[in-house]
């Protein structure tokens, strides 16, 4: 952002003209990130950043590390509306998405350089202000898609080197498990009677519905457990094929 006035500022001596300097960065309104973890099918946390109006999303199925070693597969997925990103409750099973949704970390990011241009080239670098990750990261596209012809805009969510970094002990993930925003833990999140509808008006449903479906059959439970590990063996087969990017 500061680059883009500094054509602008080179060419004035502001100690000698009344003209503005431009607001510096760190007053602007800060770009929000933020981090759900999704039990859906499969859980994952879907780390998003605000960008143009809207939140850049990726699915990265074992969430984020702060091992510098560590190459977290991150799936780029369709922007997600700003208000998203305070979403936290469950969204019905057989909705898209279905699951409990926990808000895993909250704040702003700083991107380095230009960020249409990096998420054309594949590679944005920026550092995290939020309440649990913080410093310097990278989201990096996989030359070919990574996982060869699925279709999938499959990149790598990297911690890049700072104080920040924390090489051993135990993983963020397991060390967090609560909500940044009202403290619960998942299985609370799931047990509550508030549900979300993608296709309906959020508050309207908040404020008053309780599907019948989601009464009689608790979240997580729904499933047979048999295709629950199908699925998982299946994703552990996937895993293995794209062992080299984790
Ligand atoms: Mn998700």
């Amino acid at each position: 952002m500061l680059d883009r006035l500094k054509a602008y500022r080179a060419k004035r001596d502001f100690t000698r003209t009344a003209e503005p300097a431009g607001k510096r960065q760190k007053s602007r309104r800060k770009l929000s990130y933020l981090i759900q973890k999704h039990a859906a099918r499969r859980l994952h946390y879907d780390f998003r950043l605000e960008w143009n109006g809207a939140l850049m999303s990726w699915a990265v199925p074992k969430g984020p590390s702060e091992n510098l070693g560590d190459k977290r597969l991150a799936v780029h997925v369709e922007d997600h509306p700003l208000e998203y990103g305070s979403f936290e409750g469950t969204i019905p099973q057989g909705e898209y998405g279905g699951g409990t949704v926990l808000l895993w970390d909250r704040g702003s990011w700083e991107p380095h350089g230009d960020v249409d241009e990096g998420m054309a080239k594949g590679k944005l670098s920026f550092t995290l202000h939020g309440e649990r990750l913080k410093g310097d990261w990278a989201l990096v596209r996989m030359r070919g898609g990574g996982n060869k012809g699925n279709g999938r805009d499959n990149w790598l969510l990297i911690k890049e080197r700072d104080a920040e970094a924390k090489p051993g002990g135990t993983p963020v993930v397991e060390r967090e498990t609560s909500s940044v925003k009202s403290g619960r833990e998942m299985e609370e999140i799931a047990a509550a009677k508030k549900v979300w509808h993608s296709d309906r008006d959020n508050r309207s449903q908040e404020a008053t519905a309780r599907p019948k479906a989601q009464k009689k059959r608790p979240l997580q439970r729904s499933r047979p457990s048999s295709r629950r590990s199908l699925r998982r063996s299946s994703m552990r087969r996937r895993r293995a094929k794209a062992g080299s990017t984790r």
